[in-house]
């Protein structure tokens, strides 16, 4: 049995004993697990769409802290389920994916998890009366999954649109089919991008390639609909971009990023602001970058890649995710100045705000890091 030890404050910090009840294959690279509290008050209930923090052991010491989206239906009283794609090395040269490989490849039912939550507000919107569309790229369709389980207890109708390579890689299929044909007014579309011969034998996909404009345009007829998406970078893109090019207000769109948990790593040692390198301080009438919390000036250095690699320059660590201007998670307060986006970000930040990943200031600023 391989039980990860939890230490004594695990329970003073929120975090609570989880028993592995079950262990599934849903796809080539994806499992579920079925969770049930140790002490029965471990059980807490949760909306649709929120996740669990798990705290699992590191390679090398230590641990980290992984976000898994519950993936059962909210009336699993006593019981969660998180679905996880095995995130293996892209390379020979870089490691296989902490959280996802332990999970996958060390716990087995009987061990025994640690895990904090539920939390997160990428919820179904309960009181909403309009259509509802959930949209998914990859291991992405975890919380919608969830919702279409909520959902599947209403009349509200869905469409369940859900894109990924093939069938060999497509979770919860058989789950979702059964859900839609519970009642009427839910459909599903699966987009496959490289079906195998298999897929095209058995017809188990309604299209292939990625999901476009044309395709939503038309998989949906003219309404007003909730729409919730979750999945990859580009998918988020692309799909974000031909929703608002369809005309759909940007409040009609929830949405979810799986970004690394990078942020979610608790620190060592407290971190340290080192000093500037000495050609980066700031000549007299130099663009100047002020981090104002941590009462560092600096010149903005022209070759940096974003306010956010340039901060991390100066020996900064701000909170960041997908640096890809889609998490929000490197918003940070503008003091003062503007900046310029060179990547726009799925959501600008009002006024006052700024996404340092994928943004460079237009003169000098004060952030308030
Ligand atoms: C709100 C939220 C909900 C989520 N829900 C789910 C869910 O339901 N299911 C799910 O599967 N995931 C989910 N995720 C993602 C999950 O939290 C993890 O980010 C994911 O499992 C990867 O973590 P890991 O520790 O396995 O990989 P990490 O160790 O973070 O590595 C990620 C990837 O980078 C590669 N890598 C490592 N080092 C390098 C390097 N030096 N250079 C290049 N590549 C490198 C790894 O091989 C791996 O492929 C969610 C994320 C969030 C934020």
């Amino acid at each position: 049995m391989n039980a990860y030890a939890a230490p004594v404050s695990a329970r003073r910090s929120g975090f609570r004993e989880l028993k592995v009840a079950g262990k599934v294959r849903e796809s080539a690279t994806i499992s579920s697990f079925h969770l049930e509290p140790v002490e029965a008050e471990g059980w807490r209930p949760f909306e649709p769409g929120q996740f669990l923090v798990f705290r699992m052991p590191a390679r090398g010491g230590g641990f980290v802290l992984r976000n898994y989206s519950v993936s059962c239906s909210p009336e699993s009283r006593g019981r969660y389920r998180i679905t996880v794609k095995r995130e293996a090395a892209p390379s020979a040269d870089v490691p296989d994916g902490v959280g996802s490989c332990y999970l996958h490849d060390h716990v087995e039912v009987g061990d025994i998890l640690l895990a904090e939550g539920p939390r997160g507000d990428f919820v179904l919107d309960g009181e909403s009366k309009r259509h509802v569309v959930l949209l998914s790229g990859g291991v992405g369709l975890t919380p919608l999954v969830a919702m279409l389980h909520a959902l599947a207890a209403t009349e509200r109708k869905v469409l369940f649109i859900h894109a990924c390579d093939n069938g060999d890689v497509h979770a919860l299929r058989d789950e979702v089919e059964m859900l839609v044909a519970s009642r009427p007014g839910m459909t599903t579309h699966f987009c496959y991008r490289l079906p195998t011969v298999g897929d095209r034998a058995a017809g188990r996909h309604h299209s292939e390639g990625v999901v476009t404009r044309e395709l939503l345009q038309r998989l949906l007829p003219l309404d007003d609909y909730d729409f919730y998406l979750c999945g990859p970078p580009p998918f988020m893109q692309a799909v974000h971009r031909a929703l608002r090019g369809l005309g759909v207000p940007k409040q009609r769109i929830a949405y979810e990023f799986f970004g690394p948990a990078t942020v979610l790593e608790a620190p060592a040692e407290p971190v340290r602001v080192t000093p500037p390198p000495p050609a980066l301080v700031a000549a007299a009438g130099a663009m100047t970058v002020e981090f104002r919390k941590s009462g560092h000036t600096a010149a903005w250095d022209p070759t940096a890649e974003s306010l956010l690699a340039f901060a991390e320059a100066q020996g900064l660590s701000p909170d960041f995710s997908c640096r890809a201007g889609i998490c929000g998670t490197c918003k940070s307060r503008l003091v003062s100045g503007e900046v310029a986006y060179f990547e726009e970000p799925l959501d600008e930040p009002p006024p006052g705000e700024a996404l340092l990943c994928c943004s460079k200031p237009r003169g000098s600023v004060v952030l308030d890091l």
